[in-house]
């Protein structure tokens, strides 16, 4: 396996300095920052005195959350601690000394866990078979247990906007569900509370964020398993849409945001057995209207034809 470095040329090097002073990449770091600042603001994410762990992965949706919660604790009104946290879930090749060099280089705490998930999902799930859900319920036991050690009152994944839309489609195309991955959940004994800052961030911009400011990538196909063949078509479907639409991906995710449980068909949202003359509904009687879709440009187009 070859060594993971920043394969960068020193001109390169000089680019990527030069480029972290520009005004493109300020403005992207500035909306990076408001958009997570905003999240964490609906959704009351992070409070006065809490501490909350990272998870950083080597990834640069990781690295990224890191950065900005950093950025955001300098001119935050309240105080928090942030504690860097990485698995070393020992697959092979993993280069387990760029991410303490890295804490180390920005000044921030962190904490190591090594523990060798790798060896037990192997020798768990028959060769072929697909290894994600075994070692993912492994991670997060140890994910929890090390919030609860390192007394994290909050537990931030670098998931974004994108990988939420994906989760929706996923779920609805395979699991006959309306649903996404939560901003924020508390996990199922109660102890825990997770939050996604991310959670409005475009993974374009997140991309284009860890590009210019050099982040010593970890790759994550190291533990040799590919990247979900779903996942991947309907990031490939949603890209698709984003050039062919614009707006169209904007609007899926707030659509996340306005969600109308009398015009869906869920009994257990809405009391549909119920309903009478006197049941007024969220929003009004439109079952005889033709349904108006906004257009990207701010016009309206018809869902039938003649209209
Ligand atoms: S891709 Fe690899 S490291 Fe990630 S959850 Fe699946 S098995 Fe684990």
């Amino acid at each position: 396996m070859s060594p993971i470095v920043n394969s960068v040329t020193p001109q390169a090097a000089i680019e990527q300095a030069e480029n972290r002073h520009s005004n493109t990449f300020l403005r992207l770091k500035k909306k990076l920052e408001r958009s997570v600042g905003e999240a964490i603001g609906d959704y009351n994410m992070i409070g006065d005195g809490d501490t909350v762990m990272v998870c950083v992965s080597g990834g640069k949706d990781s690295y990224t959350l890191l950065s900005c919660l950093l950025a955001l604790r300098e001119r935050a009104p309240v105080d928090f601690r942030i504690v860097a946290m990485n698995l070393d879930q020992k697959q092979p090749g993993f280069p387990d000394h760029i991410l303490p060099a890295y804490f180390e280089s920005i000044g921030v705490e962190y904490r190591i866990v090594t523990e060798d998930t790798y060896s037990i999902v192997k020798d768990k799930i028959p060769e072929g078979k697909t290894t994600c859900s075994l070692c993912s319920r492994l991670r997060r036991g140890i994910i929890y247990r090390t919030a609860a050690e390192i007394g994290a009152t909050r537990i931030a994944l670098g998931h974004h906007r994108d990988d939420m839309l994906e989760t929706l489609f996923l779920n609805m195309f395979f699991g006959g569900k309306i649903k996404a991955m939560p901003p924020k959940l508390v996990s199922d004994d109660g102890k825990h509370m997770v939050i996604r800052p991310l959670a409005y961030c475009t993974e374009s911009d997140i991309a284009r964020f860890a590009r210019s400011m050099d982040f010593p990538i970890i790759p994550c196909n190291l533990c040799g398993s590919q990247e979900n063949a779903q996942r991947k078509h309907i990031k490939a479907m949603l890209q698709s849409w984003a050039r062919e639409h614009p707006g169209r991906i904007e609007s899926l995710a707030t659509s996340l945001k306005n969600v109308v449980p009398s015009h869906l068909a869920d009994q257990k949202l809405f009391d549909f057995v119920g309903v009478d003359r006197n049941t007024t509904l969220d929003e009004g009687d439109i079952a005889f209207d033709p349904q108006p879709i906004p257009e990207g440009n701010g016009g309206v187009i018809r869902l039938f034809s003649g209209q």
